[in-house]
């Protein structure tokens, strides 16, 4: 069977390069607009650095799985089309700031209508408000001349950073449709690709709106989880208690578990803000205005832990930074992504910048132009070193004074020699404080200069 997905992000680029992986019968075409992006996903430098991807992606390239820009051709000749292309939050307009931007889902839906042939299963694999389906289906059946389009709806919930291993063993595959002879035969068609290698048990089906509205829910509890030990981090730091310690004795509670309590500069990267915004923004359309702002608290205290980091950090530091040198490990949202998107590490260089602090940087994975570009910097800003390329050992000069360790920065490549040179001089601040990702450490006994 062949099988087309538009949009060779994060998402599409891995997830198809994992059923080429694991169903050699199928035939998948990744397409996009981006040709910059077709032609690194054909080059020995993938855009995207995942643990593991390289191999998969490599050993299918030119076999079953094919990078391409001819989006017409690809449409055509699929039986089942994912819609994977970004969702970011709208900018402008009615809803801006909340509201997910649902402009490149329907050019992609109105392309499906224009160039399709024959009968077409169309999956969003994109996060989309709940109901999103109705509007995709309204596209194609004012445009159908005959031909039958079944949605499903199919959200991914890889993590970057461990996206291939999510991928080749997820906890669960969700897959909802309509609930009508037809429904049902497309939602077994894709119960069957991915049952080429998930367990049946762990794909679940329900109707369309469950699973659309399952995504936002579960991107909401995660990022919950997160604000909530941050919140309690703050009260640790007024009363004494050991935030590390609160959260293990309570993830030792099998009711609550141990994961997502890591107490950090609070949560970064593309999915979970967009999402509870979005989420927000659907409560108050659908006149729930209580529900609304509960899920924005989750929002409003992650914004609060990302300023409390940097004010935490004058404050230890007699109140001033000005022209301190301070090291940044770490640049991508978290470790083994080269995803800067909402990354912490953006907030806190901006608020340690307004402060004037000499700041060095160091991302073994993110380019130097992606990081000025993230902060809005010149090459030439006199309080921005970005360390790459043989300018890499110059983020040593910066160490001894102050780190601020965003991932995995901190001992991924520096090795022994950093490690013990941290151990001697290195002193966690009060509580370590660790972003989703690392520590504040403050050089022992020593002035910062
Ligand atoms: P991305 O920005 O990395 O990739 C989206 C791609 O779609 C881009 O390359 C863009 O050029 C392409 N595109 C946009 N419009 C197009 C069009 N009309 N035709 C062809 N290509 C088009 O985004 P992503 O991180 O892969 O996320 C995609 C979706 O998956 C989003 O809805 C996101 O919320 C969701 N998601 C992301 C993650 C994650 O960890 N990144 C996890 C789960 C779900």
């Amino acid at each position: 069977m062949k099988i087309c997905c538009i949009g060779a992000g994060y998402v599409g680029g891995p997830t198809m390069a994992m059923i080429a992986h694991k169903c050699k019968d199928h035939t998948v075409t990744v397409v996009d607009i981006n040709q910059a992006r077709i032609d690194a996903w054909n080059s020995d430098e993938l855009p995207i650095f995942e643990p593991g991807l390289d191999e998969i992606v490599k050993a299918a390239r030119g076999t079953n799985l094919f990078f391409s820009t001819d989006i017409d051709t690809a449409i055509r000749e699929a039986a089942i089309i994912f819609i994977s292309v970004n969702t970011p939050t709208k900018t402008y307009g009615v809803g801006a700031g909340r509201a997910a931007d649902m402009r490149y889902i329907e050019k992609c839906a109105r392309k499906i209508a224009e160039v399709a042939e024959d009968d077409k299963i169309v999956v969003e694999k994109s996060t989309l408000p709940v109901r999103t389906a109705e509007s995709i289906k309204c596209i194609l059946e004012a445009n159908s001349k005959g031909r039958k389009f079944q949605i499903l709806s199919n959200p991914e919930f890889l993590a970057e950073g461990t996206a291939i291993a999510d991928l080749e063993n997820p906890d669960r595959v969700l897959i909802g449709g309509d609930q009508t002879p037809d429904g049902l035969a497309a939602i077994q068609k894709l119960v069957d690709v991915y049952a080429g290698w998930v367990p049946r048990e762990n794909i679940l089906t329900t109707n369309i709106w469950s699973s659309e509205l399952s995504k936002l829910t579960a991107n909401a509890f995660l990022a919950q989880r997160i604000s909530s030990i941050n919140a309690i981090s703050a009260l640790c730091e007024a009363t004494g208690a050991n935030v590390d310690e609160v959260a293990h004795a309570i993830g030792t509670d099998s009711r609550i578990g141990p994961k997502f309590l890591k107490s950090s500069v609070g949560f970064g990267g593309s999915c979970f803000q967009k999402d509870i915004l979005n989420l927000v923004y659907l409560c108050e359309h659908f006149g729930l205005p209580d529900v609304a702002a509960y899920w924005n608290g989750v929002i409003e205290m992650n914004d609060y832990q990302k300023h409390r980091f940097c004010r935490r950090i004058i404050s230890t530091m007699f109140n001033t930074i000005s022209d301190k040198k301070i090291a940044i490990l770490g640049f991508a949202f978290k470790k083994d992504t080269n995803d800067t998107r909402e990354s912490a590490a953006i907030y806190v260089c901006q608020d340690l910048l307004e402060e004037q602090a000499n700041i060095a940087i160091y991302d073994p994975k993110v380019p130097a132009v992606k990081i000025r570009q993230d902060l809005c910097v010149a090459d030439d800003n006199p309080y921005v070193t970005v360390c790459k390329g043989n300018k890499k050992g110059s983020v040593y000069l910066y160490i001894f004074r102050l780190t601020v360790s965003c991932g995995w920065g901190f001992l991924f490549d520096y090795g022994k020699e950093f490690t013990d040179r941290a151990s001697q001089w290195c002193l966690p601040c009060n509580q370590p404080w660790e972003l989703s990702s690392g520590s504040l450490y403050q050089r022992r006994g020593a002035p910062f200069l």
